[in-house]
């Protein structure tokens, strides 16, 4: 066979059928239904975050907010106008590699020392001159969100233990412990006026803002994210969350909880979900494997390493870089490529493919790339990304559904989506929508439903679930 016929025949592995997709949406609801009802370790999480309010648009306010995303760590401070409107300043940093797998005290301090120069630079009204030479933090505290976008099982809106690290991360002594506690010790040993208010998932963030900036032109029904990871919050009355001990917290009873589905755990049992020989070996390399499933054929940690383990199937086979030698060693080189390279490839509109030839070139080290072989890998990579936007689909049209939204609702039903995937990727909110009209929304339903981005999502969010405390 030739590449472009091996490529094909790998590409057909990736496609998703109507019947199956179905099958995923009917199982999604069944297992968020399951979710409310039972704790569960390998089922999907389904966990009540202490946000009882969804934003109006007219809450107001200076506010703090951190965001550990996966890639990225934010600091920012934020100004909620009361209008819908919002101002923001911001740091980003990347966690530094060898930290991801470190100690706890370290990480969390780690997390302190970025908090410590942003103030420093964006609120230095904030530090007095203590021996002269240096300058020492004061006042009174900043309330912060802090968005940590991993498991916790929160059991208040501040009080957060976590439940397993996911995307890389394996700092093994901070399993279990109160993520707040152990960042606020590290806030206050530094001494900085700064008190973490919030524990938000980055998907409830980017529920609350997105509904505080699209609060003057309706609802918003989800939050979500396509990131290094994915996941998704909505809300649900108290009353129908059999396993949350209402009678605990009787103030509440009456109100909405918004629910942190964690639905990158959906079908871990892989009932539901394609698998392919490829996803069996990258689950295998990954520090959870047999979590998170659903998760690893989506997010922007893993499309880039299926890429990967395709290619070296044919290139083993003797199809692909024939009599080409690399630069680089980066094809045999576990987690080499992020999702930018699929997405690169995908996205090339050149008749002569000179984009994929640039992306192979830069990222695997080869050059002089027969067209017929580029061929093979845009393929390839479509392949991947497209799986990736149609299983994207499962969860909005599960929640959708179970949160009978269509009858409920008139008008648009709302979407907020952050995360590089879903920003980036060339047409994933395309495909996410023809994978939905393939759903039992429908073409009319799918009509009706607004997907947007909600780019301070964590940062806005935080800002405004710190507000609420
Ligand atoms: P986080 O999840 O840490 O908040 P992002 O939303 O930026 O951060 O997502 C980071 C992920 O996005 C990485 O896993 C990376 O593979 C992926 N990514 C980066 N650039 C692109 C791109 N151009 N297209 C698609 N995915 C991308
Ligand atoms: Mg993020």
């Amino acid at each position: 066979m030739s590449v472009l016929e091996e490529a094909q025949k790998i590409a057909k592995e990736f496609e998703i059928s109507d019947e199956c997709l179905n099958d995923c949406v009917d199982h999604f609801i069944w297992a968020t239904e399951h979710g409310l009802r039972h704790h569960t370790d390998l089922g999907m999480p389904m966990i009540p975050t202490f946000v009882t309010k969804i934003p109006t648009g007219k809450e107001k306010g200076v506010f703090l907010a951190s965001d550990l995303g996966g890639t990225n760590f934010r600091v920012c401070s934020v100004t909620l106008n009361g209008d819908s409107t919002y101002s923001l300043n911001q740091e980003k940093s990347s966690v530094p590699k060898e930290l991801m797998v470190g100690s706890c005290k370290d990480f969390f301090d780690y997390l302190a020392s970025q908090v410590e120069a942003f103030l420093r630079k964006h609120h230095g009204e904030h530090f007095v001159e203590d021996d002269g030479v240096s300058k020492a933090p004061f006042g009174d505290p900043f309330k912060m969100g802090f968005t940590f976008s991993f498991p916790v099982d929160q059991t208040s809106l501040n009080k957060g233990k976590l439940i397993r690290w996911t995307k890389g991360f394996d700092i093994k002594d901070a399993v279990g412990k109160d993520i707040v506690e152990e960042f606020q010790a590290a806030l206050h040993s530094r001494k900085l006026p700064v008190h973490v208010a919030a524990l938000v998932n980055d998907t409830v963030g980017t529920l609350m803002s997105r509904s505080y900036t699209k609060a003057e032109s309706g609802r918003t029904l989800v939050g979500c994210i396509f990131g290094t990871g994915t996941n998704g919050a909505y809300s649900e009355k108290i009353k129908t969350i059999p396993k949350f001990d209402a009678a605990a917290h009787p103030e509440i009873t009456d109100k909405i909880m918004v629910i942190n589905t964690e639905w990158g755990s959906f079908d871990n049992r892989l009932n539901h979900i394609p698998n392919t020989r490829f996803d069996t070996a990258l689950n295998e390399r990954t520090p959870n494997p047999g979590y998170h499933m659903f998760e690893k054929r989506i997010s922007g940690m893993f499309l880039g390493e299926l890429l990967r383990l395709v290619l070296v199937e044919l290139r083993d086979k003797g199809v692909l870089f024939k009599g080409l030698s690399a630069t680089k060693k980066a094809l045999d080189t576990e987690w080499s490529l992020d999702t930018s390279v699929p997405s690169r490839i995908d996205g090339d509109q050149s008749s002569d493919l000179s984009q994929t030839a640039k992306v192979v070139e830069d990222f695997l080290g080869y050059s002089s790339v027969p067209k017929e072989e580029l061929e093979a890998i845009k393929l390839l990579a479509h392949a991947i990304g497209r799986r990736s936007a149609t299983l994207s689909a499962v969860p909005l049209a599960g929640l959708i559904l179970h949160t009978n939204a269509l009858e409920k609702f008139e008008g648009e039903i709302d979407i907020g989506a952050d995360g590089s995937v879903v920003e980036f990727y060339p047409n994933f909110e395309k495909m996410v929508r023809e994978a939905l009209r393939k759903t039992r929304l429908g073409t009319e339903g799918e009509k009706r439903v607004t997907i947007g981005l909600a780019r301070d999502g964590s940062g806005v969010g935080a800002a405004l679930c710190a507000l609420v405390a």
